[in-house]
């Protein structure tokens, strides 16, 4: 079956054709330009931009795939979590479609897509495995039993994402926004042993209770207090030690809890998944340790690791596949759809 995915929950617009674990074209649209200059995005920018960039999106989806919009099989669509203004928009569209050429629509979790996008580059997923889904918005921690309806969330941050917290980084050490490749870059030239930045929850009782758990704030401050004390001294700031010894905090702590989680779960498969999943820190950490501990470790190219259509598309194909009953097409979109939640 042809599935068409949409994809609007927050500053990208993509429109994806997929057949089977096959992607055929993959349109995105960004508005991030438009909120550079905020330093932040703007949800009713991002809501203007989905509306314009729709129509000529799917078309250009269409057009490249060289396929017609009566060939669709299934349309479907982010029902959440996102922005509900750029989700609106999304739903809105998929519904139209669907009615437009009587297909099949299906609602479906943006950030299951961050894992299930990852079929598209490297096959069918194993029975079971485990994802560690990394971006500005979200860092958690999936065991995906069957990626169309049975995924538990086995821990999420307590606070600022893995990606939102190098942003938040790189504004306090003045660089643009986002900060993330910015930080990357620096560390790359950096020496990761520099400073000792905390690991939060992986000692004590923190740990215990909060074992697949992660927390970025306190490190965040950490890097902030050291960064003062030394402009109070009248040092200069060795910005590539700085990056280097954050990105390292946040890599060893994101990829030792889900080896540990691997492990507690026997599984033997780890997808990583979201735009924070483009670092080089986290990317070299992971193989690293995978490879010690025999986990085979699928993290898609870059393209597909930011939002899109094809994580969207890629996951309908997986509930048709599933013979999952198709979405009510009165479904409303839910801005923090809980991550058991596959589809609606
Ligand atoms: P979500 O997908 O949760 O809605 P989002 O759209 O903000 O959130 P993405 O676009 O998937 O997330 O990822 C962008 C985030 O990843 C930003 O916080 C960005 O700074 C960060 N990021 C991107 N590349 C890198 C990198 N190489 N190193 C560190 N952080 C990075
Ligand atoms: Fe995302
Ligand atoms: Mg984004």
């Amino acid at each position: 079956p042809l599935i068409l995915g949409i994809e609007t929950s927050c500053d990208e617009t993509g429109v994806a054709l997929v057949r089977g674990h096959e992607l055929l074209f993959d349109a995105v649209a960004s508005s991030m330009d438009e909120h550079a200059r905020f330093g932040g995005i703007i949800p009713e920018v991002a809501s203007r931009a989905h509306l314009e960039a729709m129509i000529p999106t799917i078309r250009q989806a269409l057009d490249e795939a060289h396929v017609d919009l009566t060939d669709v099989d299934a349309v479907a669509v982010t029902a959440g979590p996102g922005l509900v203004g750029p989700l609106t928009i999304g739903a809105s569209a998929a519904k139209a479609l669907a009615v437009a050429i009587n297909r099949p629509l299906y609602g479906v979790n943006h950030v299951v897509g961050h894992a299930a996008v990852d079929q598209l580059v490297h096959g069918a997923f194993p029975d079971r495995f485990l994802s560690l889904v990394v971006s500005g918005g979200h860092s958690s921690l999936l065991l995906v039993n069957d990626i169309a309806r049975d995924v538990e969330e086995l821990g999420s941050t307590l606070d600022d994402a893995a990606g939102e917290a190098f942003d938040k980084v790189g504004r306090l050490l003045g660089l643009p926004y986002p900060g993330g490749p910015h930080i990357d870059k620096l560390a790359r030239e950096g020496d990761p042993q520099a400073i000792r930045f905390p690991r939060a929850l992986t000692k004590g009782r923190d740990k215990e209770k909060h074992q697949d758990d992660f927390s970025f704030s306190g490190l965040k401050t950490s890097v902030a207090r050291w960064v003062e004390a030394r402009h109070d001294q009248g040092l200069e700031i060795p910005l590539n030690d700085v990056a280097a010894s954050f990105a390292d905090a946040v890599a060893d702590v994101l990829t030792a809890k889900t080896l540990a989680a691997c492990q507690r779960h026997d599984v033997d498969t780890l997808v990583i998944g979201g735009g924070f999943s483009a670092n080089s820190q986290l990317r070299d950490m992971a193989a690293e340790r995978c490879a010690e501990a025999g986990i085979t470790l699928r993290i898609p190219p870059i393209r597909y690791c930011t939002d899109n259509g094809a994580m969207i598309a890629a996951l309908g194909a997986n509930m048709v596949a599933a013979n999952v009953a198709p979405s009510a097409l009165d479904i409303p979109v839910d801005s923090s759809m809980p991550l058991t939640v596959t589809h609606v």
